[in-house]
């Protein structure tokens, strides 16, 4: 087995214990990989291991890496980080999802980038956990407003909530806050049952936490390059 392999083996081992651990079926969960800043190659590498779900945070990386691997049978390009609503069009033009909309102007702006004949987007709504702005994510407070707002572009499907754990405290609680704010979601979308939560660092306390969707870098794909 090569490492990437390996370390990909490992990772899935470790969801699966920390799903039984929780009285979870590991097959509930999707794994993510995130592959920012590594080459597209690494993506091919992860396809031909099984791999159909991969994460990017940066648009032009993601958009350029998009063209270098081409189509893939099956596989689905998860779009994390935050947006700016000028780069609207070419988020759409190569997500299958995108889990970071914390805001209605980004909402509108991906359903305005939808041509005629495209697929409904699936989005989740970016919560933050912190106080901190910077963070990316929408206030808790503002979240029902996004929701409704969301709800109603009919070239967006809201499949629920998608967060980052803080850095000033344990990620339990905060994974615990963001299960709270699912069903704030669900209040106004109800089949929008998705939470996007973990990493390398907290993967095990969001599955704990109701997690279904875990983006997973640096332990599967090793330390990642210098960014250039
Ligand atoms: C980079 C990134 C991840 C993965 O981080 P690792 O710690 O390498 O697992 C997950 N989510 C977001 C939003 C990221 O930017």
């Amino acid at each position: 087995m090569t490492d990437l392999a390996e370390r990909l083996a490992a990772v899935d081992a470790q969801i699966a214990d920390a799903a039984r651990a929780v009285g979870r079926d590991a097959s509930e969960l999707t794994r993510i990989v995130v592959t920012k800043f590594h080459p597209a190659s690494l993506v091919a590498d992860l396809y031909r291991l099984g791999v159909r779900d991969v994460g990017e945070n940066r648009q032009q990386e993601f958009s350029r890496k998009v063209v270098e691997v081409g189509a893939l049978e099956g596989l689905r390009w998860h779009f994390i980080g935050q947006a700016q609503t000028n780069k609207a069009r070419a988020i759409r033009a190569a997500a299958s999802v995108v889990h970071s909309v914390d805001r209605a102007r980004l909402a509108d702006a991906l359903h305005h980038a939808a041509d005629d004949g495209d697929p409904v987007l699936d989005v989740l709504l970016q919560v933050n956990l912190t106080d901190d702005p910077g963070r990316g994510g929408v206030a808790p407070a503002e979240l029902e407003a996004l929701a409704t707002h969301a709800a109603q572009l009919p070239s967006l499907r809201v499949r629920g909530v998608m967060a980052v754990a803080p850095l000033d405290e344990p990620p339990a609680p905060a994974f615990e806050r963001l299960r709270r704010y699912a069903d704030t979601v669900r209040a106004v979308v109800p089949d929008a049952d998705w939470i996007s939560a973990g990493m390398t660092a907290d993967f095990a306390e969001a599955i704990a936490a109701g997690a279904t969707h875990l983006r997973i870098g640096s332990a599967i794909t090793g330390p990642r390059p210098e960014r250039g």
